[in-house]
């Protein structure tokens, strides 16, 4: 199929797990499951301290409709519900469960029944289902909308940062899952066509991808080039389908649905088996990991417990990264836990996290040449400089989403997206006063 293709860079790929089956770890002792582990409003904790919980009991019920139900990874104890300072800079309340080792599923897990478009919905919402490839918004309230809207359902395998494999692992592993979401969405969404969206330097996960696309119909998978940022959600919907997102409104006003792989391949395993969202695939590498591997992990599993499973550090991490080096956010200490919308943890050595000096803008225009919104970085950061608000919205900085393509070209070494964010946060205290 055609492929359009927004401006995009090379990144060096470094997907040094991407042949390395998925190990798991059950083994942990305490998990901490933050209620914040979404877009909206947090989950309300249903459970206290000394309560007994098992593998899928409900610890968490949604806080709105713009919100996700959040279960127990393990079986075992309450511990406490205390405040954790998030990678946000935030706190939240997370509910502290101590393992009994042995990983016993809650008596009400059964699979779904599903009879109309509601009971999907419902099913949908009551998994925990979330964006898993970062965003984490709540996936019930992205598919509840009129099926007569949707012309694309558009799913993102992209996998355009470096480092994470996760995402292919899932396709690649698990494909009957992802067959058995993708029947549903064609059976609630029937005039939707259906997108896979792979880069082409992921050729297993094409193939497998094709082999079972095949037998939904109107579901193509389309090899993507190798770029970045691939992935990102308009990125994904102009290359795909040759559609623009109005600005300030969400891709359904395009026509799209963008599901991540990996949620897609979730929601596959609820309506098959009923068991909620309770393991993650989360790509653990950096220069400071001794043995980088994938690893299906219980949710709530810190950091430090899942990098000393897979032998520790080479040596001490001096930066710890949810996600990716070019979109991932700073982990505040090693206790961090594995949340829902986590893809990778990643650990680098000093050598493997020093930052350049910047320089002088010397004007080259490659910040420009290189940003897929078709934005001005160079002058975007001129304004936050200046705190010139009206600057600011003029030159769009709220179509900025923060890939980071513009600090990474850039020959002066300006960080040009961390300037982005502070300009955003401007913008907000500004539209606040
Ligand atoms: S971070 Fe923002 S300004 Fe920079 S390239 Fe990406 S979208 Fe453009
Ligand atoms: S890439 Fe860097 S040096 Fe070149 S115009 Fe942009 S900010 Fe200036």
């Amino acid at each position: 199929m055609a492929v359009k293709v927004l401006q995009s860079i090379h990144v060096p790929h470094r997907k040094n797990t991407e042949e390395m089956a998925p190990v798991r770890f059950d083994s942990v002792k305490t998990v901490i499951i933050p209620m914040a582990m979404h877009i909206g409003a947090p989950a309300k904790p249903v459970v206290k301290p000394g309560d007994s919980v098992k593998v899928g009991t409900l610890i968490g019920e949604a806080g709105g409709f713009v919100s996700a139900p959040i279960h127990s990874s393990v079986s075992g104890t309450v511990k406490k519900i205390d405040d954790i300072l998030l990678s946000s800079g935030s706190t939240c309340p997370a509910v502290v469960i101590e393992s009994d080792g042995n990983m016993t599923p809650d008596e009400s897990i059964k699979a779904p029944e599903i009879t109309d478009f509601d009971s999907f919905i419902n099913a949908v919402r009551a998994s925990g289902a979330v964006g898993l490839g970062g965003a984490g918004f709540p996936t019930a309230v992205k598919l509840k909308v009129d099926p007569e809207r949707v012309e694309y359902i558009l799913i993102n395998g992209a996998e355009c940062e470096p480092y994470i494999t996760s995402d292919t692992h899932t396709m690649v592993d698990n494909p009957d899952r992802m067959y058995t979401a993708l029947a549903m969405l064609k059976r609630f969404y029937p005039k939707a066509h259906i997108i896979i969206g792979i880069e082409n330097n992921k050729k297993k996960a094409i193939s497998v991808m094709r082999r079972y696309s095949d037998n939904v119909e109107n579901c193509d998978v389309c090899a993507l080039p190798a770029s970045y940022p691939q992935g990102g959600e308009k990125v994904l919907i102009y290359n795909t389908t040759g559609r623009i997102v109005p600005e300030g409104k969400l891709p359904i006003d395009a026509g799209c649905i963008v599901l991540n792989a990996t949620t897609l391949s979730f929601i596959g395993k609820y309506l098959m088996t009923g068991i909620p969202l309770v393991t993650k695939c989360v790509t653990v590498d950096g220069s400071a990991v001794k043995n980088p591997q994938n690893v299906i992990a219980r949710i709530g599993t810190p950091a430090k417990d899942i990098v000393e499973f897979l032998g520790g550090f080479k040596e001490e991490p001096k930066k710890a990264l949810y996600g990716g080096p070019m979109m991932g956010i700073s982990m505040p200490d090693l206790e961090q836990p594995v949340l829902k919308n986590t893809n990778a943890m990643l650990f680098f050595d000093e050598k493997g996290c020093r930052v350049p000096e910047p320089s002088a803008c010397i004007r080259c225009g490659s910040c420009i040449d290189a940003c897929p919104m078709n934005l001005m970085p160079t002058e975007l950061e001129h304004a936050r400089v200046n705190h010139d608000i009206e600057r600011l919205k003029a030159l769009k900085i709220n179509l900025c989403m923060e890939c980071g393509s513009c600090s990474f070209v850039c020959p002066a070494k300006r960080n040009l997206v961390e300037s982005h964010k502070l300009a955003k946060l401007y913008l907000r205290e500004a539209s606040a006063k």
